[in-house]
């Protein structure tokens, strides 16, 4: 077999190799298989991230760089094949490497898709509704998001080498800032071959992304404020980086996601033969075994009832027994290899020092039986199960990671010893409860949230579609408190943000209208010519306005509405009773009979670029609207956000007013434009 050569991409180019040459071996057979050659002048890296690939991301949009992650995704899932066949060599089985490989991808899918609904099709974010400073409201305060003018560099654990990659790359592009990827070396030869898919997909600006094989030599050296750091890996790493005099200095961010002594819960509820009993074990038996128990989520700390620690043991072994351990091409094998014999030898070593305080009572930490023809090399072992049966008593269980197929059952007390032994971990990744107790479910969020960055309960009603204990997903914030490094990762948009910089404006309305790109209270308004909906989507501005003619409410309106919609609330229909009211002091008209005459009013009625209206938004009735009194609306162009080539969305602003201008009810309408 040739040996693949690892390289740096930098500066637009595969650096050719050069000087020091550091074998990397097959975790199924040992044999090597690529070799890191060379160093990267890492200097140049950070100035060509700054200077071509920042400029280049920032001048496209938020839609532009959303597509752009589709591209990339798309070509993840058209190249998986030859991924997969590399995958095998880290020891994942196939489902490990779907996680891996269709899981990194299904990341940046998702990151484009909330990037094109969730975020406009402009280049700031504007974050929160306006804050009026003044009395006549002609200085105001707006929150906005722009991305850092840095270098987002990305130093990534070897477990999961294309989606620990992926899933920070998703968030950091979509923000509008060039990354450099520095992977681990035990599996870089599939990070390696992901990374060429990516820029051989042809949608990256140059300059957008670079990678580092090998060490990273001075590179914290030039790095600043504007620059961030996200690490994954061991907590001791983590806090030496962190500590570098330059990250302290710059103030350079920096997210840890680090060792986690994630626990599983059976919930008091959950005796044997109940669902909850039978998901639990199963869940703790998958968690063990998915990627050879190499997951940063896995759970290390399973607790039971203390009257059902004996039946647990015994079902969690007999699940355990039926493991297939070997070579993870072969069929029928479920486990493969730990991704190195260095790694098998720190696992060891961990369970060595764990199981002086909690015996194993299932596997067999030197041997095992390992399927395959060639594996006697290999980084193989046999799941393995501890028993603590006094946690309280022993330090180890609640300290230590062993990297791999190895969780410790212990007893609890009750569900506020439950949540103390959970919470001794010092702060986690991930909680799983498995529970059908709703009340049991409200104390332990109570209890121990503040702990773990998410926390899953698993029962009957949802164990069919559940995602598990373990996926760290897009949507949800994948990071925890203390020893898990104390950062937070995806969780939708709010990963873009960690890459932007939130900045409180202070100005005019119609200076920070302009600025923003979104009409604000207290800005200028364009009463124009033309009805707005007779303009296309292009044609329109923010700010741009109608005011309507006057309608008077009267109470055969009123009684109208209530007899056609059948909503006779006495509010609307019984004068004695609204009157003693405190809130409405007499009979008032229905808000939504407020809201329709609203549209009434300010719809033009004709087919044209309005196609179709889909939503209101922060809709407030603010005052009642007696019979006999007078509304009239005002619709604002608030903003706009192209979707597709054909159409875009606007977002207008409606006050429903009296003749003086007293605000009854506002909100924003949605609608669809053609373009
Ligand atoms: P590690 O030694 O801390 O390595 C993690 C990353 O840091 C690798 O890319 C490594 O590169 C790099 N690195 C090491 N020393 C560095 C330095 N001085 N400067 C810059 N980069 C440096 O971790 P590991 O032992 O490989 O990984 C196992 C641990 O990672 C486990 O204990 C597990 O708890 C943790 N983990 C956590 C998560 C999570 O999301 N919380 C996920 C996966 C793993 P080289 O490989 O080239 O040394």
């Amino acid at each position: 077999m040739t040996l693949q050569t690892l390289t740096s991409f930098s500066g637009g180019q595969w650096l050719p190799p050069a000087g020091e040459r550091r074998a990397l071996h097959s975790a199924i057979t040992g044999a090597p298989i690529a070799e890191v050659v060379g160093e990267a002048d890492v200097s140049a890296m950070v100035a060509y991230a700054k200077d071509v690939g920042g400029p280049a991301l920032r001048a496209l949009s938020f839609h532009e760089r959303a597509s752009m992650l589709k591209a990339l995704a798309k070509a993840v899932m058209e190249k998986k094949d030859a991924l997969y066949a590399l995958s095998y060599q880290t020891g994942a089985t196939k489902a490990d490497s779907w996680i891996d490989i269709e899981g990194g991808a299904g990341t940046l899918f998702a990151y484009a898709s909330k990037g094109k609904r969730e975020l406009p099709n402009a280049h700031v974010l504007v974050d929160g509704a306006p804050e009026i400073l003044s009395r006549e409201g002609t200085f105001i305060g707006q929150h906005v998001y722009t991305p850092l003018k840095g270098v987002a560099v990305h130093i990534n654990a070897y477990n999961f080498p294309i989606w620990g990659m992926l899933e920070k790359l998703g968030p950091t592009l979509l923000a509008g800032v060039p990354a450099i990827v520095k992977p681990a070396s035990s599996t870089a030869y599939l990070a390696e071959a992901a990374f060429k898919v990516l820029i051989e997909a042809g949608v990256l600006p140059g300059g957008a992304l670079q990678f580092i094989a090998g060490g990273v030599g001075d590179l914290f050296d030039h790095l600043d404020g504007q620059d961030s750091i996200a690490f994954t890996g061991s907590a001791c790493t983590a806090s030496k980086l962190q500590s570098d005099p330059r990250v302290a200095r710059e103030a350079i961010k920096f997210t840890a996601e680090r060792d986690s002594l994630n626990a599983s819960i059976l919930g008091p509820d959950a005796a044997p033969g109940t669902p909850e009993f039978d998901l639990f074990i199963k869940e703790v038996a998958k968690e063990m075994t998915v990627k050879a128990g190499q997951k940063c989520t896995a759970i290390r700390r399973a607790m039971v009832p203390a009257s059902h620690l004996d039946a647990a043991q015994e079902a969690l072994s007999a699940r355990l027994a039926k493991t297939t351990v070997g070579d993870p091409r072969v069929d029928g094998v479920r486990m493969g290899a730990l991704a190195s014999l260095g790694q098998l030898d720190d696992v060891r070593s961990k369970v060595a020092a764990l199981s002086a305080q909690n015996p194993i009572v299932f596997g067999d930490l030197d041997g095992g039986a390992f399927t395959g023809d060639d594996v006697s090399g290999g980084a193989f072992m046999s799941p393995i199960l501890m028993r603590c049966e006094r946690p309280w008593e022993a330090d180890a269980v609640h300290d230590v990671e062993a990297f791999g197929p190895v969780s410790t059952l212990m007893p609890y007390t009750d569900a506020a010893d439950a949540i103390a032994l959970a919470n001794r971990g010092k702060g986690s990744l991930a909680i799983s409860v498995f529970t059908h107790d709703a009340a049991a479910a409200t104390g332990f969020v109570m209890g121990s949230a503040s702990h773990h960055g998410r926390m899953v309960f698993i029962n009957r009603d949802c164990a069919k579609e559940s995602t598990g204990h373990g996926s760290p997903l897009p949507q949800l914030v994948h990071g925890g408190p203390g020893r898990a490094g104390g950062g937070e990762e995806m969780g939708g948009i709010r990963g873009v943000k960690h890459y932007m910089q939130r900045t409180a404006l202070q100005g005019s309305p119609g200076m920070l209208s302009k600025v923003v790109g979104q009409y604000l209270p207290g800005a200028p308004k364009d009463e124009g010519e033309r009805h707005p909906f007779r303009l296309k989507f292009g044609e329109l501005e923010p700010g741009y306005s109608i005011t309507t003619k006057d309608r008077t409410i009267t109470l055969e309106d009123i009684e109208h509405f209530a007899d056609f919609t059948g909503d006779t609330f006495y509010a609307h229909m019984d004068e004695d009773a609204a009157a003693k009211s405190p809130i409405f002091g007499g009979r008032v008209a229905h808000g939504y009979l407020i809201l329709s005459f609203a549209a009434g009013l300010f719809v033009d009625p004709a087919p044209g670029p309005v196609l179709a209206n889909y939503g209101l938004d922060g809709l407030r009735f603010v005052k009642p609207l007696k019979p006999g009194e007078t509304m009239k609306a005002t619709l604002t162009v608030k903003s706009k956000s192209q979707r597709t080539p054909e159409m875009g969305e606007v977002k207008w602003c409606v006050d429903v007013t009296s003749p003086e201008g007293e605000l009854y009810a506002s909100y924003d309408l949605l609608t669809m434009n053609e373009v």
